[in-house]
């Protein structure tokens, strides 16, 4: 499905405008998800084991623009890397935005945030991260060890409840990565990051991990609390992998209880 600029998906709320931009799609086959028969993946993933790459883009009331994320950029060839056609679709050049907020550095988050020649992609902007995911990943052989390396200067560590200003405030969900963290908004949303990889198999079973959480036991015990807070709540949310399917129509969605899960409630 090509996405054109009016049909992108949106939330608006607390002067933000939130927009939702698909930057590739990536496989996610039964071995991502351990502990869990390959058959019940299979009927969780029948629609396709494809999940979308989800960039986020803010526009605030006084004109200043946020990423959230930056997609894979070049990292995984064809799959990704649509985010800057994307922004031009939406008016939006990459000396344009103002912060790039990275939910955690894996390469799916983090790709788009240097050009090929290895030149920050974002020219004013400001690189946010979490302090205890730039300290983990800080010096390490990885993509998000090698963005720090090529950017550091222009990293700004934030700290768990952190007030980023435009009524955003950083929401610490460790577990998928030490430092994973997603944003509250003000005007009544959030965004969960790498919370839910896989909506079918996790709603229902919150257990349900994968094999890139980095503390599997925490990243589990993170999400129930958190999916029982955006039921009990009500609050619209979305996600870096909340997928569109002809099933699950928009990446944003509210939640509710149903018996020791969770399924989708009209928004
Ligand atoms: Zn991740």
């Amino acid at each position: 499905m090509t996405q054109g600029p009016e049909q992108t998906p949106r939330w608006q709320g607390g002067g933000t405008t939130l927009l939702c931009l698909r930057d590739g799609t990536l496989g996610l086959g039964a071995d991502v998800f351990p502990g869990v028969p390959a058959e019940r993946v299979a009927a969780a993933h029948r629609g396709g084991d494809a999940v979308d790459v989800n960039v986020f883009l803010l526009r605030h009331a006084d004109g200043s623009l946020d990423l959230v994320d930056t997609g894979c950029g070049a990292l995984y060839g064809e799959a990704g890397g649509q985010l800057v056609a994307l922004l031009a679709a939406q008016g939006v050049a990459p000396g344009d935005i103002d912060r790039v907020i990275f939910t955690h550095l894996h390469g799916d988050h983090v790709g788009g945030a240097l050009t090929e020649a290895g030149e920050p992609a974002f020219p004013k902007a400001a690189y946010l991260a979490h302090e205890v995911d730039i300290a983990h990943w800080r010096g390490k052989d990885s993509h998000g060890g090698r963005l720090l390396a090529a950017c550091g200067d222009r990293f700004r560590a934030v700290q768990s409840g952190a007030d980023l200003g435009h009524g955003l405030r950083t929401w610490l969900l460790p577990g998928h990565t030490p430092g994973h963290m997603g944003l509250h908004f003000a005007g009544g949303f959030a965004l969960v990051g790498d919370l839910l990889h896989s909506l079918p198999l996790q709603l229902p079973d919150p257990s349900v991990h994968t094999k890139f959480d980095i503390d599997s036991t925490q990243a589990s015990r993170v999400r129930a609390q958190a999916l029982a807070w955006l039921a009990e709540s009500g609050v619209p949310f979305s996600g870096s992998h909340i997928t569109t399917t002809p099933v699950s129509p928009s990446p944003i969605l509210r939640i509710a209880r149903q018996g020791s899960g969770y399924l989708r409630s009209p928004l």
